[in-house]
């Protein structure tokens, strides 16, 4: 057992083998992202435009006009911190752990891990949201779009960002360190993640180097910090966010369209599906084998919650109808994305679960050295990983309604323009020379997410090239496409 605890320190010694262009693009992506994240955030705004009028004449930019523009902080820097939007951001976190621990919930034990154990979960991600959108309607049937839940989130948006992202940089800190005990052949099962031990700090710290770090919590009990970070906090917050933008619509214009409906309860659905499938989650990639580092604090807590929301955040202030026939189009691309997606996940699930189960028996699958069989008929007999290109096809329902992207704002008082969506307090939005520019922020997510599963994939036919050596290339043989039949 301690041997095999032993080895990815072993295999680190010889070689490290990178990801993510190693150190320089760990270190990239760790202090780039985190201000790309900001700039979104100020560069499409509900002071000026989207993006700020500024920034479309890059020439004659000046400073203190963008800073005003994008609603910089008057106190600068120090205002994108506030110690009360931190605070009622760890209560949030607390909340959520409280509700874990006192919430019914379905125990079961994880995969097998190279030690021979494995570890117990504690499932309720999906109860627990439950619980709080119940919560938030109710404040909503009665106070309306000013409960102080939906108003302080928009209201603080900035510095809850902030926070979150404190929280990312903090934790990815904490359990970097704590991985230094993990000794081999301990009893808690605690395992180095093979990719995370290299030796470079600041990739490892990146990427993750233990597996499964936990933590035992007062009253809470024991916390497994990679499943619970990964399915909690992040994606509430993604659908409170989204409740939070609709609020917003309908107090700055008296209404609220059925584009940031759409989004935000397809998003919603999205969250619960993969909350109500939560034990699916032990057979990803995320827990059998990446560590919990930078990259996933930093992708679940910030990541995908601010970024994911950009499209009602934008309908927030740019309201769009897209009517029945608009609906019914975005609606089928939905449909038929979440089939593949979900239908292919399971049936790999089941697959993996029990290779026996009768219900499986029409597939065909080939028996490789390693022992598991690969799926070669059925959803995994159409291209090797079909199922990222469901999961892709639903980014696009999020995008579409926000058409061609882009507005200019203008202040109360200006001559009414016609076609201008006109918000309570007199001003207007209009597309004006924004217009096409704010798909940049708006599609920003159907880009990054081709280009994550692409990545994801590669990453995948690595481990699965290790894993199954010869056997995979003839996989890979009689399952030609990798994501997208017939073009990739
Ligand atoms: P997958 O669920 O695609 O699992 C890949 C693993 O499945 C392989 O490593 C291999 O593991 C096994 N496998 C591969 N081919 C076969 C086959 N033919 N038959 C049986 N088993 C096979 O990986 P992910 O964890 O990347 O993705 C899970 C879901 O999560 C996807 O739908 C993805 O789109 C989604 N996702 C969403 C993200 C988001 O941000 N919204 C981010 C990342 C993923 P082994 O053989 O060792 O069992």
């Amino acid at each position: 057992m301690g041997s095999k605890t032993q080895q990815p320190i072993e295999m680190a010694r010889k070689k490290p083998e990178y990801e993510f262009f190693g150190p320089p693009g760990a270190a990239l992506i760790s202090f780039v992202l985190p201000p790309l994240v900001y700039a979104i955030t100020f560069a499409c705004n509900d002071l000026s435009g989207c993006p700020a009028p500024s920034l479309l004449h890059p020439k004659n930019l000046d400073l203190d006009v963008l800073k005003r523009e994008v609603g910089w902080p008057q106190d600068g820097w120090r205002g994108l911190f506030s110690l009360e939007a931190t605070g009622w951001t760890l209560a949030f976190y607390l909340f959520n752990a409280i509700l874990y621990r006192i919430l019914p919930a379905t125990e079961t034990e994880g995969t097998v891990l190279r030690s021979g154990g494995r570890l117990k979960y504690r499932f309720n991600a999906f109860s627990t949201t439950m619980f709080c959108i119940v919560a938030a309607a109710a404040g909503t049937i009665t106070q309306g779009a000013e409960f102080p839940l939906w108003t302080y989130i928009t209201d603080n948006y900035v510095q809850i960002l902030t926070a979150n992202t404190i929280i990312a940089y903090a934790l990815a800190t904490f359990v970097y360190i704590r991985s230094f005990s993990v000794k081999p052949g301990n009893p808690e099962n605690r395992e180095l993640a093979a990719g995370g031990v290299t030796g470079n700090m600041i990739y490892d710290w990146y990427i993750g180097r233990e597996l499964n770090p936990r933590i035992t919590l007062p009253l809470i009990g024991e916390i497994d910090i990679k499943e619970w970070m990964e399915l909690r906090p992040g994606m509430l917050g993604y659908i409170l966010l989204n409740g939070a933008f609709i609020a917003k619509q309908y107090r700055s214009y008296g209404y609220v369209t059925d584009s940031i409906v759409f989004v935000a309860l397809v998003q919603t659905f999205y969250v619960l599906d993969g909350q109500y499938m939560e034990p699916a989650i032990m057979t990803t990639m995320d827990i059998t084998t990446d560590g919990f580092g930078f990259m996933l604090s930093f992708g679940d807590l910030v990541w995908v919650p601010f970024i994911y929301t950009q499209q009602t955040r934008y309908l927030a202030t740019h309201p769009q109808t897209l009517g029945p026939w608009g609906l019914a189009g975005v609606g089928a691309a939905l449909i038929i994305g979440f089939a593949i997606f979900r239908l292919s996940n399971s049936q790999k699930n089941a697959f993996r679960t029990n290779p026996n189960d009768p219900k499986l028996a029409h597939l065909q699958y080939m028996p490789t050295k390693a022992g598991t069989r690969l799926l070669i008929s059925g959803w995994w007999g159409i291209a090797r990983h079909i199922n990222y290109f469901g999961d892709w096809l639903q980014a696009w329902p999020y995008s579409l309604p926000t058409g061609l992207a882009g507005y200019t704002i203008l202040s109360a008082g200006s001559a009414a323009v016609d076609g201008a969506a006109r918000m309570l307090d007199g001003r207007q939005v209009i597309p004006g020379e924004a217009k096409g520019w704010g798909i940049i922020f708006t599609y920003f997510y159907v880009l990054y997410f081709a280009v994550l599963l692409i990545h994801r994939d590669r990453r995948d036919d690595e481990k699965c090239a290790k894993k199954y050596g010869e056997d995979w290339e003839k996989y890979k043989k009689t399952v030609r496409w990798r994501i997208i039949p017939y073009i990739y």
